[in-house]
C-alpha cells in the first residue's frame, strides 16, 4: 500500500523503511493518490528494487503522478548521486503501472481488490483487499466533506474485517469550512481592495484547483472586483488543470472519477492561464504560486 517519501528528507533517508521487506516477494503494490508522502518512491521502487510484481493506481493519480514527480525531480535541490531516481527512471515507471477504475474488481494472485472515492485529491481511492475471504481497507488521506471540486469519501458499501486508517489530523476538529473560506476570501479582498497584491502560495497539488474555484464563486459575486484578474503561475498546475478538465468532462452518471461537477470549463481555465501580462500595470492581480509540496498537504 502506497510508497511515498518523506517530504522533509533528500534521497535514501526520505525512503520508507524499505530494508524491512523483500520487494521481490511483494506481489501487488497499490497507490492510492498522487501526493508525494504517498507516491514519491514509486520510481525508485519500480526500477532500482528487485520488486517483480504488479502496481495498480486510478487513471487521473497515474496522469498526475507523471506531471508532479517531474516536478519534483526539477526543484530537488540535492546532487545528481543523491537523486533516488531520474526523470528516464519515472518515464519507465509508467509502462509498470496499470490503472484501475473505481467499483472495478481485480484479482493478482488470489488477491481480490477495488477502489472507493476517497475526496481528497482528484484519483484519490480508498483500497478494500480481500484475501482469503478476509476484507482490509486501506484509505490513504480521504475526506468526508464534499468541496467545490471533488465528492467527500464514499461508505464502503461491505464492511471490512480490518481497517487501515490515515490518521493525519488524529482527533483535531477543523475549523468549519466556511469560516476557513470567509477568513481567506476575506483576507483577498482587503488587500486588493487597498490597491495591494495577493501572492498566494499553494503547497499542495489540488488545493490550487479548489482555491481558484473559490476566488472566481467571491468574484462573481462582487462585480467591484471584476477588473482584478487572477492568475496561477507554475507549468505544473497548468499541466495538471488539463487533467483536471479532461477528468471532468466524463463526469455524470458514469464517472470514472471523484468530480462531483464540471468546474474547469475552457474559459475558466483560459481566465487563468494568461500570463501576468504587465506586472507592473495599475492592476492589482491576485497570483496563486503553486509550489511543490514541502511538507506533505496542508489544510486552507
Ligand atoms: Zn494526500
Amino acid at each position: 500500500m502506497d510508497c511515498g517519501i518523506h517530504p522533509g528528507l533528500n534521497g535514501m533517508d526520505a525512503l520508507p523503511f524499505v530494508d524491512m521487506i523483500e520487494a521481490d516477494k511483494i506481489d501487488l503494490l497499490l497507490v492510492s493518490h498522487f501526493h508525494l508522502d504517498h507516491a514519491g518512491a514509486l520510481p525508485w521502487f519500480l526500477q532500482k528494487t528487485t520488486f517483480r510484481g504488479k502496481c495498480f493506481m486510478t487513471h487521473a493519480t497515474k496522469a498526475i503522478y507523471r506531471w508532479l514527480l517531474s516536478d519534483f525531480i526539477k526543484v530537488s535541490n540535492i546532487s545528481t548521486e543523491q537523486m533516488l531516481y531520474t526523470e528516464q527512471d519515472l518515464e519507465a515507471s509508467m509502462d509498470k503501472i496499470e490503472t484501475i477504475n473505481f467499483h472495478e474488481e481485480r484479482e493478482v494472485g488470489g488477491v481480490k481488490f477495488w477502489a472507493y472515492n476517497a475526496g481528497h485529491v482528484l484519483g484519490a481511492a480508498m483500497f478494500m483487499v480481500e484475501i482469503a475471504g478476509v476484507r482490509v481497507l486501506y484509505t490513504g488521506d480521504f475526506s468526508r466533506e464534499e468541496d467545490r471540486h471533488l465528492m467527500a469519501a464514499e461508505l464502503p458499501s461491505v464492511r471490512p474485517d480490518v481497517l487501515i486508517v490515515e490518521s493525519t489530523y488524529g482527533i483535531h476538529i477543523h475549523e468549519k469550512r466556511e469560516d476557513r473560506e470567509g477568513r481567506f476570501t476575506s483576507t483577498v479582498h482587503e488587500v486588493v481592495a487597498r490597491g495591494g497584491r495577493c501572492l498566494i502560495p499553494v503547497f499542495a497539488l489540488g488545493r490550487a484547483q479548489e482555491l481558484l474555484l473559490i476566488l472566481d464563486e467571491y468574484w462573481a459575486a462582487h462585480p467591484q472586483l471584476h477588473e482584478i484578474p487572477i492568475y496561477y503561475a507554475s507549468s505544473l498546475a497548468k499541466k495538471c488543470m488539463a487533467v483536471y478538465q479532461v477528468r471532468s468532462r466524463k463526469s455524470g452518471k458514469s464517472c470514472n472519477c471523484n468530480y462531483t461537477c464540471s468546474p474547469f470549463s475552457a474559459d475558466v481555465r483560459e481566465r487563468h492561464e494568461r500570463e501576468d501580462p504587465s506586472p507592473n500595470r495599475r492592476q492589482q492581480p491576485v497570483r496563486l504560486q503553486a509550489h511543490q509540496q514541502p511538507e506533505g498537504h496542508r489544510p486552507l
